[in-house]
């Protein structure tokens, strides 16, 4: 050991001790408590002090609200084109596609596929917030579209959980089209008499929240999520006023009619499940 290496305290070491590695403890954004992230994990990564969901990957999510081993994924291998050969901060689109492929295990920031929620059979749609922040590109929107598809097809209730940044600037005007296409989509689905519920997570926004996510028959948010088109510190620097208190949480969205209930991430399932069988009866 050298000697900078050394505390001034003799015997004592500066190196992290091993005996706790890295990622045993989290902080909880919302009341700044130290968890034990195994505890987080049990309770469906909900705070056991003050009830904040954490960001959920999209394959925890399945997991959590799916019928054990019932997902069936659909059009897995889709990946974008790189339509505009976008290159940013140094980077290109296709590097960060790499990367977050990596980070995020999975190909694109949307999962579909067939699956059961309390023996109900459903099409399910979910968003992965650690694929470019889960925004809508060519990807999203077509496979958001088939999904609908798929659902109409199958006479099928159509479940999606958004968990988004909105739609990707990487893409453009392509990604904005998007919005456009999974809204006629959606509404085709409807005068099919299809059952859309969707799910708004944190953080639902931008190009996501202005089409396919608060289009559901039902909309459902997890408590305290984000859910708002613009972030509210855009909005605060355009009107220069001051936003009321609570400003586009789920909360504030329920009490301005945007959100029909807020239901906690342990009641998902059987929420879902009851709605399902109240809308089909
Ligand atoms: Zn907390």
């Amino acid at each position: 050991m050298t000697k900078q290496a050394k505390s001034k305290w003799n015997g004592f070491s500066l190196r992290p001790r091993k005996e706790m590695p890295e990622g045993l403890w989290i902080k909880c954004p919302g009341c700044e408590h130290l968890l034990y992230k195994s505890a987080i994990e049990k309770n469906l990564n909900v705070c056991t002090e003050c009830n904040h969901h954490f960001r959920i990957k999209a394959a925890t999510r399945i997991k959590y609200l799916t019928d054990e081993g019932s997902f069936q994924p659909v059009l897995e291998e889709l990946t974008s084109n790189d339509p505009l050969g976008f290159k940013f901060r140094g980077t290109t689109y296709k590097q960060r596609i790499k990367d977050d492929e990596k980070k995020s295990g999975q190909k694109e920031a949307m999962l579909i596929g067939k699956a059961f929620i309390k023996g109900r059979g459903i099409i399910l749609a979910v968003m992965e917030p650690n694929f470019l922040m889960g925004s809508m590109g060519i990807v999203v929107g077509e496979k958001l579209c088939a999904a609908v598809d798929i659902a109409m097809d199958a006479k099928l209730p159509l479940v999606v959980v958004s968990c988004s940044g909105g739609a990707r600037m990487h893409e453009g005007v392509v990604s904005l089209g998007q919005m456009a296409k999974t809204s006629a989509t959606l509404a085709k689905y409807d005068e099919s008499g299809g059952l859309f519920i969707s799910v708004l997570t944190d953080p639902t926004t931008g190009g996501v929240t202005a089409s396919f996510a608060m289009l559901g028959d039902c909309i459902i948010a997890e408590p305290g999520a984000l859910v708002g088109f613009a972030g509210p510190r855009t909005i605060a620097e355009t009107i220069k006023v001051e936003l009321p208190e609570g400003f586009q949480t789920s909360e504030f969205m329920l009490e301005h009619g945007f959100v029909d209930m807020i239901v906690p991430r342990k009641d998902m399932r059987r929420e879902i499940a009851r709605l399902i069988d109240y809308c089909q009866k």
